[in-house]
């Protein structure tokens, strides 16, 4: 059997340092706040408090972030946006006057206002939005007695949208020696040095950054579930919860379809090897979900089960394909052209596959097929529509013999029609496709098959 060492050599961690992250539903409103407030006390380590915009209170309600993007647009188009603004005022106000807070969000507010009334051009969508984080930070850093500094100052990226090391080291300068510091997430200070937001869901990747720089012992993820689950619940009855999941799993998972945590915000931590830990604010005592190295005896063979929808299908045949030099280039560069991205593309002898996002294509697929046509003359081309990806992932699969003809006979028992087979290459998922009207049959067979069978 062949053996594999891996060496990866970490910085020493500082023990004394937890970050924390509060997503939206944990900072809702002035109760979410207080429940904050009694897990920062309780561990003297979480010191560096990251916090998304409050989110909704209730399933039928609007996040902050969402209401900001809607007086943004109302807005620029010259159109009356206070609707959506009041709710904001609202829900700030309310936060304050329930915790009794000093903090005057009326003014940062007004001054909003008054300039997307006047000249909505001067000001931009990311700063508008930036304002449901720098508003939830500065009332939270109030109510926990803790430093305010803001993420405009703190976090810089390159022309690669990425930090270097000197700008964490900057990071952790200016984080040293607090007590207890309270961040606004989702946004940061560009190349250009212009205020801009990571994308949705980015609060994550702030937090990751942050622990990143301060090479915390945990990075704890505070969210409203106890972890993550093995399965969509939507789908599945009852998926089991997972104890623990590598970085790796964890972002074939997120890129797949899991909606937990933002599949960017890994990085930051595994570089260093930070463990990351999702724990439910609502249930502080549930041990949640910990994201880490790879496990060196996975305990199951399939860690998580994850899919999407939409995407299409582009399959061209021709005999001896294998023997043209370029052809694969050449399809991949007539899709760049277009600014479609591919997400898997498995070849045969003598065809090959392009799966693409159903919308990427929609305004362009005459044009990719003529060009495709044109350039690489196949013997026959299709476009596929309505396919569903599902990854199964796990390093357990590595190590057992026959887990692919269970996946498969466990899809064939269900009479379940496999469109595409794409192993991927780092060996710990494999991916299937299927038409629209199987997928959710398909993740309960497959869940059936490994998890609960
Ligand atoms: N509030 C932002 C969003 O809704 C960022 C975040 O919560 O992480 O996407």
């Amino acid at each position: 059997m062949t053996k594999m060492y891996i060496w990866i050599k970490y910085d020493k961690k500082d023990f004394s340092v937890i970050v924390c992250k509060f997503g939206g539903s944990s900072v809702a409103d002035a109760k979410q706040f207080v429940k904050i407030s009694e897990i920062v006390k309780s561990n003297q380590k979480r010191k560096i408090i990251v916090v998304s915009a409050p989110g909704k209170r209730t399933s039928t309600e609007t996040k902050l972030t969402d209401l900001f993007y809607s007086v943004y647009e109302l807005a620029s188009k010259k159109l009356d946006f206070s609707i959506p603004f009041d709710l904001i005022r609202q829900r700030f106000n309310e936060i304050a006057l329930d915790l009794k807070l000093n903090t005057n969000c009326d003014s940062d507010l007004d001054n909003i206002y008054r300039e997307l009334t006047s000249d909505p051009e001067s000001i931009s969508v990311d700063y508008v939005v930036s304002r449901g984080e720098y508003l939830s930070a500065k009332l939270m850093s109030e109510f926990l007695g803790a430093k305010f500094i803001d993420a405009f100052d703190l976090i810089q990226v390159d022309i690669h949208k990425r930090v270097t090391t000197a700008g964490y080291q900057q990071i952790a300068k200016r984080l040293e020696g607090f007590e207890l510091v309270v961040v606004p997430g989702f946004y940061h200070k560009s190349a250009d040095g212009e205020l801009r937001t990571f994308s949705r869901g980015g609060s994550d990747i702030t937090g990751s950054i942050l622990a990143h720089s301060m090479n915390a012992s945990m990075y704890e993820n505070w969210t409203d579930v106890s972890g993550l689950l093995m399965a969509d619940p939507r789908i599945v009855d009852q998926p089991k919860p997972m104890e623990s999941i590598s970085y790796r799993e964890i972002r074939e998972l997120a890129y797949s379809g899991a909606n937990v945590f933002h599949d960017e915000a890994i990085v930051p931590c595994k570089i260093k090897g930070i463990p990351v830990n999702i724990r439910n604010t609502n249930q502080p005592e549930d041990p949640g979900t910990i994201i880490g190295p790879v496990p060196e005896n996975p305990e199951n063979i399939v860690t998580g089960i994850a899919g999407r929808k939409h995407f299409s299908m582009i399959y061209m045949e021709k005999n001896l394909m294998n023997q043209e030099r370029g052809f694969g280039r050449k399809a991949m560069g007539i899709l760049e052209t277009h600014n479609v991205s591919f997400e898997h593309a498995p070849t045969g002898i003598d065809s090959m596959s392009i799966l693409v996002e159903q919308n990427s294509l929609k305004e362009v697929k005459g044009l990719v097929l003529e060009e495709l046509e044109n350039q690489l003359s196949p013997d026959s081309i299709t476009i596929t529509e309505d396919i569903a990806l599902i990854t199964t992932v796990g390093h357990g699969m590595n190590h057992h013999v026959g887990t692919a003809a269970k996946l498969f006979s466990a899809l064939a028992e269900d009479s379940i029609n496999v469109r595409i087979i794409d192993q991927g290459s780092s060996e710990i998922n494999i991916i299937i496709g299927v038409d629209h009207i199987d997928y959710e049959k398909s993740i309960k067979s497959i869940y059936t098959a490994f998890i609960q069978g």
